[in-house]
């Protein structure tokens, strides 16, 4: 019998915000292929003799999606139930559509567990509501992980600059100056507000605020590092009228 793939998002990295099937799928699998991006307290959990951590190899270099989509299949065909674990929700910028598909081509019963992205969380746990009534009616997930200046650039800034709506930035730590000067030749106001949030909900949360002319002076005196998001738009400036009174701010973790 083929085992079953389970494709499970642990959330941005508090272990309350597991889901309660991720828990139970946790405790039940045979085999747990994790990276990083879980975060220390939800990967503790998982007993060695289930974990196989397919983040980083030995010289550092990430594994290939290629091994983990083979060994996925390899699992599966030995009976094992196997969990795929992915930080906040597997599909979004997570790889997960591939691994369905891939298991889907090579006759793999799978299951994808949704979870809580930090692309929604990471903003709120900082105060700041992905929409608002007021300020923004849309938002968007991009990635920053890609040059703004290169042609082929599947991300239009421009485009994005002109909704109007909040934009939420993954992956977006290194090109913070690329992408906001993008969006300010775009036309957006150098003064829209910005945030950025690192390690929501989990130890070493910090917040930077600024706007887009002056979040990458904000980053670097904060020290922000990856895994962190930045949100872009007029909600960001929510977190400056709750601030003190949101019990999750970083002093009381
Ligand atoms: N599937 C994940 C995103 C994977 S891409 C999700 O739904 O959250 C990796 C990016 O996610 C990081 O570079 C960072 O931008 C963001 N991220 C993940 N966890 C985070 C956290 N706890 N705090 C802030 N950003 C986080």
């Amino acid at each position: 019998m083929t085992g079953t793939v389970y494709l499970v998002g642990s959330g941005p990295g508090d272990p309350e915000l597991l889901t309660v099937k991720a828990r139970r799928l946790l405790d039940e699998a045979d085999v747990i292929l994790h990276d990083k991006l879980p975060g220390p307290d939800i990967l503790a959990e998982i007993p060695d003799e289930k974990r196989e951590d397919v983040g980083k190899r030995a010289h550092g270099e990430g594994t290939s999606q290629q091994y983990i989509n083979e060994r996925l299949v390899e699992l599966a065909r030995d009976g094992k139930t196997i969990v795929r674990l992915k930080g906040g929700d597997p599909t979004v910028f997570g790889r997960g559509g591939e691994e369905m598909v891939y298991l889907a081509d090579h006759g793999v019963p799978f299951e994808v567990v949704p979870a809580v992205t930090s692309a929604i969380a990471g903003p709120e746990i900082a105060g700041i509501p992905v929409t608002h009534r007021d300020h923004a009616s849309s938002v968007t997930f991009v990635t920053g992980h890609e040059s703004p200046d290169k042609a082929e650039s599947a991300v239009d800034w421009a485009a994005l600059a002109a909704t109007g709506g909040t934009i939420v930035v993954l992956m977006g730590v290194t090109r913070l100056p690329e992408y906001t000067a993008a969006l300010v030749d775009a036309g957006m106001a150098p003064e829209t507000p910005v945030a950025m949030v690192e390690r929501a909900s989990r130890e070493g949360q910090q917040v930077a605020t600024g706007t887009l002319s002056t979040i990458v002076d904000a980053r670097d005196s904060v020290g922000i590092e990856p895994p962190a998001l930045t949100v872009i738009g007029d909600v960001a400036s929510t977190r400056e009228r709750v601030v003190d009174f949101l019990t999750t701010t970083e002093a009381a973790r």
